[in-house]
């Protein structure tokens, strides 16, 4: 592994990193703790990051310092003005800002209406995002070149397509890294728009951008950056497969040998409940006690009944179909019976929504339920809980199981992607066959999405809880485990100096 990718060459390596989100600005999932955390983690393997935004609300607030860049216009005819900007209170320098009121000054999500419908104007949205980051690689900052564009999710798909077909003729093509954080969201649009968005057609095929008869920005980005990676390395290999494919598998595999898989990391400093701010009393692996006082403030907090004899269990999550939580509301009366109490923090899914309320209405003191997305909360609520669940159909990477982790709330999983690559299941038979070793278990897992399955776990995680020496040491193990960006972004910088360094270029 490359440890000074910049140093290695002789010259400073650029990344212009292209997303929708960023942390602590802007966050609808983990994507944004990503592309939050990188600029810093790389800076230390020689690598300067600068991210490439739109100029959502939250963004453009959040300037403090601004420098015009080019105003450009794309081919469709929308007007971008590229600043360079500091955020405040940012720990890294520079980013890049696409200011376009028209399109980017709005109510809502980056994605949709307060009403959560999907913007009508998308395609032109995200796009213009892309444009924007050809404009940059072209080089319209001439104080700033860029060896390399990182693009994430279908938002940044089209950027290599824009990068590979409509390169300024005076520059090389510069190489492009997609990274996909959820396979599940492809940037779906109707095939008028083609020539609108400068797709050429010669792109209009099974291999190229075309997906069931639509454009979808993330095949673009599949098809067209030099590598793509996913964020662990189990869903790199699952998504290969129809069961995770997401009617991509078989493209995936075509071009299995440009795909890779690299665990996240959590940012360590943010989740560390030594010194969280957030949460009512400070611990580490060697003061555990004092977690008590944070399971009595969320108590307190989420007005619980104090006398608990099972877990207190956490869920902090989006409420989607991907996320498993049927499987939650139709274990909860055994949960509750087993003197465990449910805490849940997450909005989404009306139908869900109103699920978990009825647990709430059913189960007085024993079950909360907050249709919300609040960031104090959700480390108010892992300082405060024994258990987090993420019972997720499929995952990616998944972050609430490493934070469980740090804060010594054990995690509970279904076993797949980032998930299984996290999480060492305990097992009662293996607590007496591995005397003497080292075992490696910090959770919980089972292997079936189905209720049966999820109860066998839940029993055994049971039996666990009635030895408190072995949870503590669960809960030790999980702890003082390495969960820092420091290896992913290791990783990354490796697969940079593959791109810019040892990969034959693509014509
Ligand atoms: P995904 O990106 O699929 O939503 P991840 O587990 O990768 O799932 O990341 C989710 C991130 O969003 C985590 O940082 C989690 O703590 C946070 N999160 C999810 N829902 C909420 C919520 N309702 N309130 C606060 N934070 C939330």
């Amino acid at each position: 592994m490359s440890d000074e990718v910049g140093v290695r060459s002789g010259r400073s390596i650029q990344v212009l990193q292209v997303s929708a989100e960023l942390f602590p600005w802007l966050k609808t999932g983990g994507l944004a703790d990503v592309t939050g955390a990188l600029p810093g983690a790389l800076s230390r393997y020689g690598v300067e990051l600068r991210p490439l935004l739109p100029g959502l609300p939250a963004f453009t607030r959040a300037v403090t310092e601004c420098r015009a860049v080019t105003a450009i216009q794309t081919p469709w005819g929308d007007d971008l003005q590229i600043k360079c900007v500091r955020f405040a209170s940012s720990d890294f320098g520079w980013a890049y800002l696409i200011v376009a009121p028209h399109l980017y000054e709005r109510d809502g999500s980056p994605y949709e209406t307060k009403d959560r419908q999907a913007f009508g104007d998308n395609h032109r949205r995200f796009a213009a995002l892309s444009w924007g980051a050809k404009a940059l690689a072209d080089g319209s900052d001439p104080t700033w070149q860029v060896s390399l564009v990182h693009a994430h999710d279908w938002h940044a798909g089209l950027t290599p397509l824009y990068l590979k077909f409509h390169h300024a003729l005076h520059v090389n093509p510069i190489p492009c890294l997609l990274t996909i954080h959820n396979l599940a969201y492809q940037g779906l649009f109707a095939p008028k728009h083609l020539h609108e968005l400068a797709i050429p057609e010669a792109c209009w095929h099974l291999d190229g951008v075309e997906f069931f008869g639509q454009i979808s920005m993330l095949k673009a980005g599949i098809a067209y950056a030099d590598r793509v990676n996913t964020v662990s390395p189990r869903y790199a290999r699952e998504i290969q497969d129809p069961a995770q494919g997401h009617g991509m598998h078989g493209f995936l595999r075509l071009h299995a040998a440009r795909l890779s898989g690299i665990l996240n990391g959590i940012d360590t400093q943010i989740w560390d409940p030594a010194h969280d701010p957030m949460i009512a009393k400070r611990y580490s692996s060697i003061s555990l006690i004092d977690k008590e006082e944070n399971v009595l403030a969320l108590t307190s907090i989420l007005g619980l009944d104090n006398d608990a004899r099972g877990p207190r269990c956490a869920v902090i999550s989006r409420l989607a179909e991907q996320k498993g939580l049927s499987l939650i509301v139709q274990a909860a009366p055994t949960m509750i019976r087993d003197g465990a109490q449910l805490v849940v923090l997450g909005n989404g899914d009306a139908a869900m929504e109103r699920q978990f309320e009825v647990l709430q209405g059913q189960y007085p003191g024993k079950v909360s339920f907050r249709s919300d997305f609040d960031e104090r909360l959700a480390h108010q609520m892992i300082a405060g809980s024994d258990l987090i669940l993420v019972p997720s159909r499929f995952e990616p990477c998944g972050l609430t199981q490493m934070y469980g982790m740090r804060y010594g709330c054990l995690p509970l999983v279904h076993l797949v992607g980032g998930l299984a690559d996290t999480v060492r299941p305990w097992r009662f038979a293996n607590e007496t066959a591995l005397i003497g070793t080292v075992n490696p278990a910090n959770g919980f897992g089972f292997d079936q999405h189905c209720i049966e399955s999820f109860v066998a776990c839940w029993q055994e995680m049971l039996q666990c809880w009635k030895m408190k020496p072995i949870w503590k040491r669960l809960q030790s193990r999980g702890m003082s485990l390495a969960l820092g960006w420091d290896v992913a972004a290791g990783n990354y910088a490796a697969l940079y100096d593959q791109m810019l360094f040892r990969d034959a270029r693509h014509p």
